[in-house]
């Protein structure tokens, strides 16, 4: 024992020590849930996006598959409905549903965008939620944007009025903790 602990005391080892220490900490940071994607994209939507464009702008923007490696030139944080069911299997949540689910709708160059969703932790356990989006919010979101910035004329669509819910909570959502949802306050 007071070898190992010799052992440990060396600078180098204790700073291997931490360092893994550390990653643990990163992967099972809330509640011992695994580290998972807080975002999600949904290519498969693109055509509804299109088709919603009523072929305006022409040609239509493509999906960039790969945003991450793209340089936005342009982006607007605003929000989609949705539902969540908790992941936790000892949670008593039966899920919840969101009229503010954060979205990122960014446009590169080459005439392409891709749309980032948010994804929102379970208010009971803190785990992340399975997201199910209202599809026909995002089409309608995205295809307004990508409209607006073709500087097409477009009506400012009607925000959704939530009333008598509880207000949004920005520790709950996780497009609060990277800056990129509107109701950060
Ligand atoms: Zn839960
Ligand atoms: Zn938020």
């Amino acid at each position: 024992m007071a070898r190992w602990m010799r052992i440990l005391r060396q600078p180098a080892c204790f700073l291997a020590v931490c360092r893994l220490l550390r990653l643990f900490q990163k992967n099972y940071k809330h509640t011992g849930q695994a580290q998972q994607d807080v975002t999600a994209t949904y290519p498969s939507l693109h055509e509804d996006v299109v088709n919603a464009l009523d072929n305006v702008p022409k040609p239509a923007p493509l999906f960039n598959h790969d945003g991450r490696k793209s340089e936005i030139i342009k982006s607007c944080n605003t929000n989609i409905m949705g539902r969540f069911a908790c992941q936790n299997p000892k949670c008593s949540s039966p899920g919840w549903g969101s009229k503010k689910i954060a979205i990122q709708i960014r446009g590169f160059r080459n005439n392409t965008y891709d749309a980032v969703v948010f994804k929102q932790r379970c208010r009971t356990c803190q785990y992340l939620g399975t997201m199910h989006i209202d599809d026909n919010s995002y089409i309608e979101r995205v295809a307004y944007r990508l409209k607006k910035w073709a500087g097409v004329p477009v009506e400012t669509p009607e925000y959704n009025a939530v009333v008598g819910k509880p207000p949004h909570e920005s520790s709950l959502c996780e497009g609060c903790k990277a800056k990129c949802c509107p109701m950060l306050r």
